[in-house]
């Protein structure tokens, strides 16, 4: 499977996925130098100087492109998880102190050397569900320390390991503890985002985008715009959590402002579809969140391929809603919940997800010229990589040429 051709994909175009049986890739210095028959490819001048590395029938696919995850986090919400379970609300763990900000708790107390430890394990599970590249928000420091602590994290690790790492700051994750239930605390918040975090995580690098969760719970849709106002005016571009929990009128606020997604939808209206259809705002879904939540209603996946918007999926890796790093997991949800087709969620998984990280021309599809990121699977068709749920059937990864990971 290629997923070569035009990027991003839409309607139609997003089930063509490219499938070539009996193929063979050649990889020069990390780069994809010649992909065909593998008759052909094993006569090239180059072929016969190149290692070997037998994939046996196995199905190759681009390596997936997780654009939306929440990886640097200090533990996991379990306990939450459970009360879930027994009948209480997210609002209401969300009341009780739990929620993000328990999370955020956790994080300003543990040390970097530890949050860059369960990062680094985390990132190896990553690459062993064949997963070559992530987004990362911040998001569980909200204080200027601690949300510079964990971008820096970011900046780090991407330079320690093979896997990408594109980061995005979210310090609208929610108005932290001490803001709160003092007047005007919010607003006090907002300076410190727009004055203080913002400039100095542009100035250092430490993001390419920023972020803001629109929710009740979390920022309206007017704070929301003068974070991501904010968050372009320093050169990083919006991304949003929107119509998670309920219709914020989010979507229609990030298209306006030119984010290079929309996150969640499940409460997304007739309107937004058709507006996203003429965007190029990508629609990423994230069911592994409406899943782990035992959340009946999940995003219109078939109005929004349908209508021709750009669809892209991602774990939303995150102690709270979606503790899942599996992007194979991610396809068999999208399959059966969101009614896609193993090959549109492929599609939305590896091309339409890196074009919505700016990456589309260098990764997300196996063409000439492309970054050699791979993800190679232990089944005979690809369509039983979803069929197979919960079950992790990737055999080998390789990042630039290199192998992150093999089976034994
Ligand atoms: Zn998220």
């Amino acid at each position: 499977m290629t997923a070569a051709g035009r990027a991003p994909r839409r309607g139609k175009a997003l089930g063509q996925l490219g499938v070539l049986p009996e193929g063979a890739i050649l990889v020069r210095d990390g780069v994809i130098a010649a992909i065909g028959p593998a008759a052909k490819i094993e006569k090239l001048q180059d072929s016969r100087r190149a290692q070997l590395l037998d994939l046996d029938g196995r199905v190759v696919l681009p390596g997936f492109v997780d654009s939306h995850t929440h990886l640097v986090h200090a533990a996991s919400r379990v306990h939450e998880y459970e009360l879930r379970i027994q009948g209480a609300s997210y609002q209401e763990i969300v009341r009780k102190g739990g929620g993000i900000l328990n999370s955020v708790k956790r994080l300003r107390a543990a040390s970097a050397e530890e949050l860059k430890t369960r990062a680094r394990v985390f990132l190896g599970r990553f690459a062993e569900h064949g997963t070559t590249t992530i987004e990362a928000k911040s998001g569980y420091g909200l204080d200027v320390t601690s949300e510079l602590r964990i971008l820096s994290l970011y900046k780090e690790l991407g330079a320690e390991q093979p896997l990408e790492i594109v980061s995005t700051f979210l310090g609208a994750h929610v108005v932290p503890e001490e803001y709160r239930g003092k007047p005007g605390g919010t607003r006090e918040y907002l300076v410190l985002l727009e004055q203080a975090l913002i400039p100095e995580v542009a100035e250092n690098g430490l993001a390419e985008y920023c972020d803001v969760f629109c929710e009740r719970s979390a920022f309206s849709r007017a704070e929301s715009r003068q974070v991501l106002v904010a968050g372009r005016e320093n050169g990083l571009r919006p991304r949003v959590h929107a119509e998670q929990l309920s219709h914020t009128g989010a979507t229609q606020l990030g298209m306006e402002l030119g984010a290079a997604s929309c996150d969640h939808l499940e409460y997304l209206k007739p309107g937004d579809i058709r507006a996203l259809a003429k965007s190029d705002t990508v629609a990423t879904l994230l069911p592994g969140c409406d899943f782990h939540l035992g959340l009946q209603l999940y995003a219109p996946a078939r109005a929004l391929i349908d209508g021709g918007a750009i669809v892209g999926l991602a774990t939303d890796f995150n102690p709270g809603t979606s503790p899942t790093l599996s992007m194979p997991m991610v396809l068999s949800l999208a399959c059966t919940q969101l009614r896609m087709t193993p090959a549109e969620a492929i599609a939305a998984a590896t091309i339409n997800s890196a074009y919505s990280l700016g990456r589309h021309k260098r990764i997300g599809s196996i063409e000439i010229g492309k970054q050699a990121d791979l993800g190679v699977f232990e089944v005979a068709d690809y369509r039983e990589i979803p069929y197979y749920f919960g079950v992790n059937t990737c055999w080998l990864t390789m990042k630039r040429g290199e192998v992150v990971h093999m089976r034994d």
